[in-house]
């Protein structure tokens, strides 16, 4: 990926500015705990999303600006930090001999969120993708790679605690740029999810006077 944080972080806020018109409310359960990537994230409030925006649209902001630190820290991990580089590779390659695993490959949008949609109770599922990746049985993986000696370990701790320190410093970063964008962002969430919040607001006011 080539860029300056600026001119990613900008990219980015463009995707979600396109993928914005799309959002509808309930399309995706409600949460029964909070999510670890929202709540009190300092990108969110960056972006200045914090009050009363549904936390799907929170959530592809979110995971978009992941996408980008992501990007930098693993940019970084493979030209600085051969052991940490060398164990993430093989990992992915015995990964990659594996079954089928439904939470990669998503949009963004879509990440970290729950995979199935609720079901209805006279219609219950055959199976969830949930389940379909929880299926896989021990004795389908790979065997495990030779267990790493006391040396390979240490350095292995370091470089994950440089490669930690530099996420905290993209992530900084990325904050500051997002910030630049707050005027589109929240003019897109004036145009196209304020109305919608209205309309169920609006929808939920009538059926309380019916009754
Ligand atoms: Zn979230």
């Amino acid at each position: 990926m080539d860029g300056s944080i600026e001119s990613r972080v900008s990219a980015e806020v463009d995707n979600w500015l396109r993928w914005l018109p799309r959002w509808r409310p309930g399309t995706h359960r409600g949460r029964s705990r909070l999510c670890r990537q929202c709540f009190g994230s300092p990108v969110i409030a960056a972006a200045g999303l914090v009050t009363d925006v549904p936390h799907a649209v929170q959530h592809a902001m979110a995971m978009r600006m992941k996408l980008v630190i992501d990007a930098f820290v693993d940019e970084y991990t493979e030209l600085n930090l051969p052991a940490l580089s060398r164990e993430l590779r093989l990992n992915e390659e015995r990964k990659a001999n594996t079954a089928y695993r439904p939470a990669e490959g998503l949009d963004p949008e879509f990440k970290g969120l729950d995979l199935d949609p609720p079901a209805a109770e006279e219609a219950p599922y055959l199976f969830t993708f949930s389940e379909l990746a929880q299926s896989e049985s021990p004795d389908e993986m790979p065997p495990p790679p030779p267990p790493l000696g006391p040396q390979e370990k240490a350095a292995i701790r370091a470089e994950l605690s440089l490669a930690d320190d530099y996420a905290k410093q993209m992530g900084t970063r990325v904050c500051v740029a997002l910030a630049e964008h707050r005027g589109r962002i929240n003019a897109g969430i004036a145009e196209f999810v304020e109305p919608q919040v209205q309309a169920l607001l609006a929808d939920l006011e009538r059926s309380l006077d019916i009754r």
